[in-house]
């Protein structure tokens, strides 16, 4: 059913043949990171071998050659989110640094006492604390939209955050924990009506779904390689030109300047204005050759791929006795069939009063690699009312015996208590 050969897949990627604990690795904590395809490595391999030599200010053939790869990395991005312009695509370390450059430079331009910046319930850390950071230093305050028992967004007390203080939203668009979409679309509409610039954290949509800023409309989009079978340390936030234009530098260096004096400086345009230094420029080749992998496979087949799995394992896992899953509550309709378009590649539960480390120790020694505790987002699990969770987030080489083996794993482990 899907448009891809699962196993051809998995021979891409050859950590996943390896095994733990004397027994076959099921890796299935790929929202904290992905594995890297062959593809990927080899590139980044070969640049450093045939290839390396420091990018933008080298007139000699290596530089050249370097700098192009680099570039071109650049127009992959672009055309990957859709941005109009390659000026658009700023190269950062992650989501985190993304998250933070805004904050901050924002905050240098826009932001007075008084001010508020909007968020969500389900934020992770890195879009709650840059926020906290702008209100200790200049005096403005987070406004939180809340959230449904379900994991919902709540939209209409979204509107009613608005006021004349409002500078900015910040939301994420696939919740790590919930695996909520949210309706960023919409959302962004919204904040328009008031005038208000939208940031969206796409550090767990970018390795699900097809990604087009334009169409979202969005003002910043921030995301992370890694997350999506990239290399670690290089991330993307995108800006609308006319946003990116306005805001200061982040860092000074070299590579950000047009020309330095000890009485002024004038920096260069976007995107080389919030680059600073010497980028990662082998994993931003890198990158490119990730995002080359996905849209060979084809974007849509590992949507519905995963899409398909994840349905699978909601519907094996809510037999298990004492399950509690969080969020997916829009999974079911109330005929009990399932909505297409809630519940991303992540399931967040707890089984009974199994503490979640427990249940994701004993897994680990069943080969079973899940994600537990807090993932970074505190406030969340405040408003689920627990102190963890064990997550088990898909990627698109994942398969339905590595559910199986999963849900027997939860099975057997619960039995134990
Ligand atoms: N936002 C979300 C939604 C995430 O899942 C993560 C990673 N767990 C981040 C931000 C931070 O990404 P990074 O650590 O790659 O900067």
């Amino acid at each position: 059913e899907t448009g891809y050969n699962i196993q051809d897949v998995r021979a891409d990627f050859p950590i996943l043949a390896r095994e733990v604990h004397g027994k076959p690795l099921v890796y299935l904590d790929n929202g904290a990171t992905t594995q890297k395809p062959l593809c990927v490595l080899d590139a980044m391999r070969d640049e450093y071998l045939n290839v390396n030599a420091n990018v933008h200010r080298g007139v000699h053939y290596l530089s050249v050659q370097a700098t192009e790869l680099h570039e071109q990395a650049r127009e992959t991005v672009r055309r990957f989110i859709n941005a109009r312009s390659v000026s658009e695509i700023v190269f950062t370390r992650g989501t985190t640094e993304g998250l933070n450059l805004v904050a901050s430079t924002f905050g240098d331009e826009f932001l007075k006492p008084g001010d508020e910046v909007i968020v969500s319930t389900m934020e992770h850390h890195s879009n709650i604390v840059p926020w906290q950071l702008q209100a200790h230093k200049r005096g403005i305050k987070l406004r939180v939209i809340p959230m449904t028992d379900g994991g919902v967004l709540d939209l209409e007390a979204y509107k009613g955050l608005f006021n004349e203080k409002t500078r900015m939203v910040s939301v994420m668009h696939v919740s790590n924990v919930l695996g909520t979409v949210n309706p960023v679309k919409q959302m962004i509409a919204i904040a328009h009506e008031h005038d208000v610039p939208v940031m969206v954290d796409g550090a767990q949509s970018t390795p699900h779904f097809a990604i087009d800023v334009q169409d979202l409309d969005c003002d910043f989009f921030v995301f992370s390689g890694h997350k999506m079978y990239g290399p670690t340390g290089i991330g993307v936030l995108y800006g609308k030109e006319s946003w990116l234009e306005k805001l200061p530098p982040y860092q000074g260096g070299g590579e950000m300047i047009e020309h330095v004096s000890f009485e002024k400086t004038t920096f260069e345009r976007p995107p080389l204005k919030f680059e600073a230094g010497t980028p990662d420029y082998v994993a931003t080749h890198g990158l490119a050759k990730a995002i080359e992998y996905m849209e060979h496979l084809g974007l849509d087949n590992i949507e519905r791929h995963e899409r398909e799995l994840t349905r699978y394992a909601l519907s094996q896992l809510r037999d298990i006795p004492g399950m509690h899953i969080y969020g997916h509550a829009a999974d079911l309709l109330s005929d009990g069939q399932a909505n297409d378009m809630q519940g991303d590649a992540v399931i967040s539960f707890n089984v009974g009063d199994i503490h979640h480390m427990d249940m994701g120790t004993l897994l680990d020694q069943l080969g079973i690699a899940v994600r537990t505790g807090h993932h970074c987002a505190q406030p969340l699990m405040d408003r689920l009312g627990v102190l963890g969770t064990v997550r088990a987030s898909f990627a698109l080489y994942n398969t339905r015996e590595e559910v199986d083996v999963l849900v027997a794993g939860i099975r057997r482990v619960s039995q134990m208590f």
